[in-house]
């Protein structure tokens, strides 16, 4: 028997996972890509030596990559090979000021507890409540499309809402237990990089704390793009073709379904399509005006996560005083936020991340070299000129220099930025967002633009601006659940 097609626009990570589950309920499966790698946010490049992830570099929720491949029998370790770092992270809250996070749970403990006193045993709490969130969004929630309120509608769900936090604030919920804002910003973190501040980021989202904490931070040995290596090899043994450098230009739309994919002059056809590409430019740029489901205002009127201005750098030489991850909270975190979502604009003194793979993984660098990642959330849909950028690379060298007691200027032998207009041309960023829409409360699970198009009958959505939101965990789970949704329409046996 002839097997049913699908197309996916988009080899990002939703798009894999949405792949590999429709290959193997017996689809034929086309995947459609712009650039000429898979992995979308997360392709790596390499130069002169160094290699770099370009996006995510903390892999969390471990649970929920072995659940996607339990599906098709398989493990991780079936595909990468993962390492626990420990410390998970370190963090400059000053000079001088340097705290590690180990991957112990006693030992954090004790660090919370000589900043404040009785403050390891309000982790302790804090993280007993984070673990019950988890567990029940895990098991309960994050698992559904997220079409109708309705799907939470179950008297043990709604039984279990008010316990989740979900109408309070994450900045209230931190003041219940910590009085050091120190304490209180090592706890913030995760939803700021994530797409939130406190104050807009319902206290549920403390279940991050428990993946980061409890679950741990792990890398994928050679880098995360051996998770997308590792998704492409599952997908291409389960028969899903490959199609790069074939960017989609329209949907052609017939009585309410799409007839014809066009791309890259090419003419295809399915009877299902999945747009795992992002959602605001398939509504706005590919369907025909009167097939969108929502309006330029309605997208105008969200909220988006961070865009991102990153340094790519190769030093030549080894590096002092940062470890894999390390977070400069050296200047005030609340004054960032209020620059990418209360009034827009180039923060003064922004906090930085650093990512240095290659003091896990010596295949990175060079030998006696570093592969530095250094990456500034910023406001999207702000302007984004080389001038601004060589003017926080300035600071970046200077904030270096003075936190770390080294001069890395004349140890630069390769450089590259990247900012709003890149995420604009590589993946037709709405805004130039790097993370897709904000985890508010209004823009949680049945609130998010919805999986399913509500006028185009076999046009289907994943990825980061649909549900459950941003990252690469829940770019898997959007995938499984987009893919899930076809299948059913389809009769296929869920
Ligand atoms: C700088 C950065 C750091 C991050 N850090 C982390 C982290 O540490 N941990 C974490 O878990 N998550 C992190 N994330 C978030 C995570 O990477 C993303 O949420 C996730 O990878 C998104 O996957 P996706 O499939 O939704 O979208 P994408 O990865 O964007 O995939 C969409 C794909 O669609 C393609 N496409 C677009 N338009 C078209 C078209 N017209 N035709 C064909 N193809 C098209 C794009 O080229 C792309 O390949 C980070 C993201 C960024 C950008």
């Amino acid at each position: 028997m002839e097997k049913v097609k699908v197309i996916v626009i988009g080899a990002g990570f939703s798009g894999l996972a949405a792949a590999s589950v429709l290959a193997q309920a017996g689809f034929d499966v086309t995947v459609i890509e712009k650039n000429s790698s898979p992995g979308g946010r997360a392709r790596k490049f390499a130069e002169n030596g160094f290699t770099f992830d370009m996006g995510p570099s903390w892999y969390w929720m471990p649970d929920v990559f072995e659940k996607f491949f339990a599906l098709f029998n398989k493990t991780s370790e079936d595909y990468y090979k993962l390492k626990r770092l420990d410390p998970s992270y370190r963090f400059y809250f000053g000079k001088n000021e340097v705290v590690d996070i180990p991957a112990t749970f006693s030992e954090i403990s004790e660090i919370f507890e000589k900043e404040e006193a009785g403050a390891g045993a309000a982790l302790n709490k804090f993280l007993a409540e984070a673990e019950y969130k988890y567990k029940i969004a895990m098991s309960k929630f994050v698992y559904k499309p997220g079409l109708s309120m309705f799907e939470f509608a179950k008297p043990e769900m709604l039984a279990s809402m008010f316990k989740l936090d979900m109408f309070s604030s994450f900045d209230a919920h931190l003041k219940q237990h910590f009085k050091s804002p120190r304490l209180r910003q090592m706890l913030e973190f995760p939803i700021l990089f994530l797409g939130g501040t406190a104050k807009n980021t319902p206290a549920l989202y403390s279940l991050m704390n428990y993946g980061d904490i409890k679950l741990g931070t792990w890398y994928p040995v050679g880098g995360m793009y051996s998770v997308v290596e590792g998704m492409v090899e599952l997908a291409t043994s389960l028969g899903v073709k490959f199609i790069y450098n074939t960017p989609v230009d329209s949907l052609e739309v017939t009585d309410g379904k799409i007839t014809e994919v066009i791309a890259g002059g090419q003419h295809f056809e399915a009877p299902y399509i999945l747009a795992s590409a992002d959602y605001h430019y398939v509504e706005q740029h590919l369907l025909p005006d009167k097939y969108k489901s929502y309006s330029e205002k309605y997208w105008n009127s969200r909220v988006l996560s961070p865009s991102s201005l990153i340094f790519f750098l190769g030093i030549d030489k080894k590096l002092d005083g940062i470890e894999h991850h390390t977070l400069f909270f050296d200047q005030d975190l609340s004054k960032h936020s209020e620059a990418i979502y209360e009034k827009p604009g180039w923060p003064e003194n922004p906090s930085l991340y650093f990512s240095c793979t290659s003091k896990t993984d010596d295949t990175v660098a060079p030998d006696g070299m570093e592969n530095l990642f250094v990456l500034i959330p910023v406001a999207p849909g702000l302007e984004d000129t080389e001038e601004t950028r060589e003017k926080y690379f300035q600071i970046i060298l200077e904030r270096f220099k003075h936190l770390t007691d080294q001069d890395i200027s004349g140890n630069i032998v390769f450089k590259r930025s990247y900012a709003h207009s890149d995420f604009e041309s590589d993946y037709n960023a709405f805004k130039g967002n790097a993370y897709g829409l904000a985890n508010t409360l209004l823009q949680t699970a049945f609130l998010k633009p919805k999986m399913r198009s509500k006028k185009v009958s076999n046009l289907f959505y994943a990825g980061q601006l649909t549900a459950p939101g941003p990252g690469v965990p829940p770019a898997l789970i959007s995938g499984e659940m987009a893919a899930k949704l076809i299948m059913k329409e389809a009769g296929v046996k869920v």
